[in-house]
């Protein structure tokens, strides 16, 4: 199997699922239990909190754990809001967030507070100038994805972080899919809040985290005492240290430091990715095959692209043939016959964004599997190109 749908999720790390394995059997009793082995579990969190914190530039108290990126983005946005002054119930969602965080904004409107998007160009990138005319003294919290899932495009995060500070709201950043494929450090960022999610970075699923900068408060989903008051349950240990594992591993492959060894792998995925476009818009006829953001700044595997106007599901049929699993789009919304939001939101025609395959290239990935592509894809689409 040629597996093109790391942004989906990807493999757990063989040393991560070791590294799970016995946690699960020797630091099963409760970390708040005041006996030893309750506190031998809770020295095991503190270490992998420690761990986490290294990785990604924050303070170990600055981590809440969470069930993923999902939890962290409700945490996130609800708890700012909740925690904003009486006086500040708006947001500002970007057209182009997670479907999941899309969806919270639609369950917050439907409550009565007042939700607005952030339009993006028909490049993909949010329309800053349209995100400063929406602020004013009545903005909680801005939420805009660091990454982009489908089109992979870096979003500017920072520079909005700006624009709502001086706002006074509070920004929410979602970088669940630039955490464990791009270096990320959390207290240079000057946002306030950012989820991750283990799995999309060879960790395990069910966990992630929240990272909310020191100072800032937030109002818990649930009351309870674990994660500082800031998030209520037993911890999951087990995938805890399985997403401290897995970050460790970014950094742990050659000398130098996380940053050097990730952008090192992101330059060997970039490559692969950029043969694999570069070798599929060859072996077409010109103008053929069409690829969103190339050129702009991307994650170095993501390319979400269209082979004339071809359906999505025939591409991705052929693609099974050739032993290839990718996506056309979202995996959450994959399978559905509805266009990709962000495809709309950029005003991408519906025939075109119902082409829009998705191919994910990861720690995987090898030059043989870029080759199999190049090489055995042509054949198989050409004649449905001349039939249509
Ligand atoms: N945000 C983004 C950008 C994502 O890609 C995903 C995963 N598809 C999520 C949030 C949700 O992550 P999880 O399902 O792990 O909670």
């Amino acid at each position: 199997m040629i597996y093109l749908d790391h942004n989906a999720t990807t493999e757990p790390a063989p040393e991560v699922a070791e590294a799970m394995l016995h946690t699960l059997r020797t630091c099963w009793a409760n970390a708040s239990s005041p006996h030893e082995p309750g506190q031998q579990s809770k020295r095991t969190l503190a270490a992998a909190r420690a761990r986490v914190a290294q990785a990604l530039g924050c303070k170990p108290a600055e981590v809440i754990f969470t069930s993923g990126a999902t939890e962290a983005n409700h945490l996130a946005l609800n708890g700012l809001l909740q925690a904003a002054a009486a006086d500040r119930r708006r947001v500002l969602i970007s057209a182009v967030e997670h479907a999941g965080l899309l969806r919270l904004g639609a369950a917050l409107a439907s409550q009565g507070v007042v939700v607005d998007t952030i339009p993006v160009l028909p490049n993909g990138l949010p329309d800053l100038a349209a995100a400063q005319a929406l602020l004013g003294p009545d903005v909680a919290v801005v939420s805009l994805m660091a990454a982009n899932n489908e089109t992979g495009l870096l979003m500017p995060a920072i520079a909005l972080a700006e624009l709502a500070h001086q706002a006074g709201a509070r920004m929410h950043v979602d970088a669940t899919q630039w955490v464990g494929k791009l270096p990320l450090h959390f207290g240079e960022w000057g946002v306030d809040a950012l989820s991750l999610s283990a799995h999309k970075f060879h960790g395990p699923k069910g966990v992630g985290a929240l990272l909310l900068r020191q100072g800032v408060t937030l109002q818990p989903q649930w009351p309870g005492s674990q994660e500082r008051n800031r998030r209520a349950g037993t911890e999951n240990l087990p995938a805890i240290v399985g997403m401290a594992t897995a970050l460790d591993a970014l950094g742990s492959l050659t000398e130098g430091g996380q940053d050097t060894v990730m952008n090192a792998e992101a330059q060997r995925v970039e490559a692969l990715r950029d043969a694999l476009e570069d070798g599929l818009l060859q072996a077409f006829p010109p103008g053929t095959v069409h690829v969103w953001g190339k050129g702009l700044p991307r994650l170095p595997g993501t390319s979400l692209m269209r082979v004339g106007e071809l359906s999505a599901d025939a591409v991705l049929q052929r693609l099974g043939r050739l032993g290839v699993a990718a996506a056309s789009g979202a995996a959450c919304s994959s399978g559905g016959n509805e266009p990709s939001h962000v495809l709309q939101a950029m005003g991408v025609p519906r025939v075109q964004a119902l082409a829009a395959i998705r191919l994910s290239l990861g720690r995987s990935t090898t030059a043989a599997d870029v080759a199999a592509v190049v090489a055995g894809l042509p054949p198989l689409l050409l004649p449905l190109l001349e039939a249509a």
